[in-house]
């Protein structure tokens, strides 16, 4: 078992206590539906052989059919599919869209890997896997190292496979195959949404709120650039060869312009290691990159006021429970992340009705959905005197039972 499903492990014994859950609840609650792993044959540019392993996990699907990204990672693990396939069926409960939660892994480096052995591994992926999937089955979407062309050749590969049109199948695709407006910034945009919900009930204002944000990839580089132009001072910001640091705040889209060269850290600003940034004296923390940055090690020295969870678990239940006791208030993940989801969903759905959805109507549903999500999670907490993440886990973890008994699924 991995750490990181032993951190979700500890966060069912919390919440399967306040909810006072029966036995059986709580191994429904944390037991896979199905487990899937596959290995196929990958040709490589020099003709040479390997074998691919990949993963598949299918959390729960009480609530519709199972969905969540597929990553391409070396270090991917089962343990760790497991842990993100149960956040996905967590953070579609909290959303309140129709949907399960699974995930998949995919064992490679893509680093070092060309475009058309990438394009092999996915159709050889969809090849494996297909029968376990499909648009009202399990829906995949893109994660770490999956882009909007693997999501294409995936649906092409399907489509050939099943002898159907099944634009519907995979989400996250470009938009001339189908993919959504809005769905590349939608994970930063509903975090955004919810940040600024949050400070709207604490009576806090956003103009000159201070931010840092590690990781400046697709989640922390839009992260940046919304917050930026909603009068934020984001004076921080990080890659994964280390951050840079301005008091006053940094000219964001002069940052961007500079990532595209490689790194934010040859922008011309004081030079902090990640580490030292997760502990500046900022108003918003927002961890986007890796889990588990925030532990029991250095969660004593957090300082932000607020911490906003683009990336999955980047807070230990050790650093959870230290910054808690401080008064540190956490968007969990399962909130402040589940921007990319609905938009995914709003992708199923136009792809479902045959129709494309303009810009405008996709801010305002995805405005929606997130304020009254956010409202959801903060009565809750009120009710139960608690944090955030649990009152998140209390919602989810209740319309998921109520999904089971409906089915008939109690003994
Ligand atoms: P990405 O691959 O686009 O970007 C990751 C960024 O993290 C890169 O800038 C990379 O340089 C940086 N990074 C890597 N190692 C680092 C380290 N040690 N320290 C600091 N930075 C480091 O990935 P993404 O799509 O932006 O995803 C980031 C996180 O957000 C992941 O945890 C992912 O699961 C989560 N997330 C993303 C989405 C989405 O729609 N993109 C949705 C939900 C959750």
């Amino acid at each position: 078992m991995s750490e990181i499903f032993d951190n979700v492990t500890s966060y069912v014994n919390k919440v399967s206590g306040i909810m006072k859950l029966s036995p059986f609840e709580k191994e429904l609650i944390h037991t896979p539906n199905r487990v899937i792993q596959v290995s196929f044959p990958l040709e490589m540019d020099d003709n040479s052989k390997r074998v691919i392993t990949a993963y598949r996990v299918q959390f729960n699907n009480a609530r519709g059919p199972y969905k969540g990204g597929i990553r391409f990672h070396h270090h991917v693990n089962m343990g760790e599919v497991k842990a993100l396939a149960f956040w996905m069926a967590i953070k579609c409960a909290v959303v309140d869209i129709p949907f399960g939660g699974g995930k998949g892994g995919v064992v490679i480096n893509p680093k070092e890997l060309s475009h058309g052995e990438i394009e092999r591994i996915s159709r050889g992926f969809m090849r494996a896997m297909h029968q376990f999937l499909g648009p009202d089955v399990d829906i995949p979407a893109p994660d770490v190292y999956t882009t909007s062309q693997v999501m294409d050749w995936m649906r092409d590969e399907y489509e050939k496979i099943t002898k159907t049109s099944s634009p519907a199948v995979i989400t996250g695709k470009s938009l001339k195959n189908g993919g959504s407006l809005v769905r590349d910034v939608s994970t930063a945009l509903g975090g955004a949404m919810v940040l600024r919900e949050l400070m709207a009930e604490k009576k806090l204002t956003m103009k000159d709120a201070s931010v840092a944000v590690q990781g400046f990839g697709n989640a922390g580089q839009n992260m940046a650039k919304i917050l930026d132009s909603w009068g934020c001072k984001v004076v921080a910001v990080s890659d994964s060869k280390g951050g840079i640091y301005n008091k006053a705040g940094l000219d964001i889209g002069a940052v961007i312009r500079e990532k595209e060269k490689g790194t934010v850290t040859t922008f011309d600003a004081e030079s902090i290691s990640n580490e030292y940034l997760l502990e500046l004296d900022v108003d918003v923390l927002v961890p986007a990159a890796l889990a588990d940055v925030i532990t029991g090690k250095n969660a004593s020295g957090i300082k932000a006021k607020v911490v906003l969870e683009l990336a999955n678990g980047p807070t230990s239940p050790e650093a959870d429970r230290i910054l808690s006791k401080a008064g540190v208030i956490i968007l969990p993940d399962v909130l402040a992340n589940a921007g990319g989801v609905t938009v995914s969903y709003f992708e199923w759905k136009q792809n479902k009705l045959g129709k494309s959805w303009s810009e405008e109507k996709i801010t305002e549903e995805l405005d929606k959905t997130m304020k009254s999500a956010f409202k959801s999670v903060s009565s809750m907490a009120m009710t139960h005197d608690t944090d955030f993440r649990t009152a998140a886990y209390i919602l989810a973890i209740g319309r998921i039972l109520e999904a089971e008994k409906s089915k008939g699924s109690e003994p």
